[in-house]
């Protein structure tokens, strides 16, 4: 980096501040050498790396000061892939949030379903009971929503005519793809549906959605076939 060459030139080393060549006990995150007073009064601690950085130009992220690379660093996690011991203690942290979660969201439900049972009971204003005093209050809402059979509505259409239920209704179509049909259609090259595949596949919306699961630990059952002694 030529930007740090400027001390290192220099003879004797001086702080890179008041250039006094005297206690210089401190040195700035890219090495230059610094004074007790200087480090003290100018510069300031990366919150990540711990390196002294100048406190002027010290960029903020929470209202805490950090070098650029740790900025960067941190604004990109994903740019630095975790190595192997890192991956087996994000599994682990993991599972033991996990688990802690799924008792906290089972005590969540039970509460939940204890305030709506009470709820019930009472008076709505409006669609809602308000549950709770003070700046501990919870509302319960009730909302309905009622689903139409479209089998039904087509015979009805087909009774009373087309206007009456574009009236009353709002018609949506939907595709469902049968996978098996539909792939061995796209693979096949026959021309005559060249076009057909190509206006297919730019229909298409494909979405990958990664999940995470964890593996139960499968402690090793006693009595497996095979394994009894006669
Ligand atoms: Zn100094
Ligand atoms: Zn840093």
């Amino acid at each position: 980096m030529n930007s740090t060459t400027h001390w290192k030139s220099s003879e004797p080393p001086a702080c890179l501040e008041c250039m006094t060549e005297e206690g210089l006990t401190h040195s700035s995150r890219e090495g230059a050498p610094l004074c007790a007073r200087c480090a003290d009064e100018y510069y300031v601690e990366c919150s990540e790396c711990r390196g002294l950085i100048a406190e002027d130009d010290a960029p903020q992220s929470d209202g805490l000061p950090y070098c650029i690379e740790c900025l960067k660093r941190l604004a990109d996690p994903e740019g630095e892939i975790p190595d192997e011991e890192q991956v087996a203690a994000l599994v682990r942290e993991y599972i033991q949030l996990d688990v802690q979660s799924k008792a906290v969201e089972a005590k969540l439900e039970d509460i939940k379903d204890k305030l709506k049972r009470v709820a019930a009971g009472r008076p709505r204003e409006g669609n809602a009971v308000l549950l709770g005093e003070g700046d501990a209050m919870a509302k319960c809402g009730f909302s309905e929503r009622t689903s139409y059979d479209s089998d039904r509505l087509l015979a009805l259409e087909a009774e009373f005519g087309e206007v009456l239920i574009d009236t009353l209704f709002e018609r949506k179509i939907t595709f469902k793809a049968n996978k098996k049909s539909l792939d061995v259609f796209l693979a096949d090259d026959d021309p005559q549906f060249a076009a057909a595949r190509d206006a297919i596949r730019e229909a298409a919306d494909s979405k990958t959605t990664l999940t995470l699961t964890l593996v139960a630990n499968r402690a090793p059952k006693p009595n497996k076939k095979g394994q009894k002694k006669a």
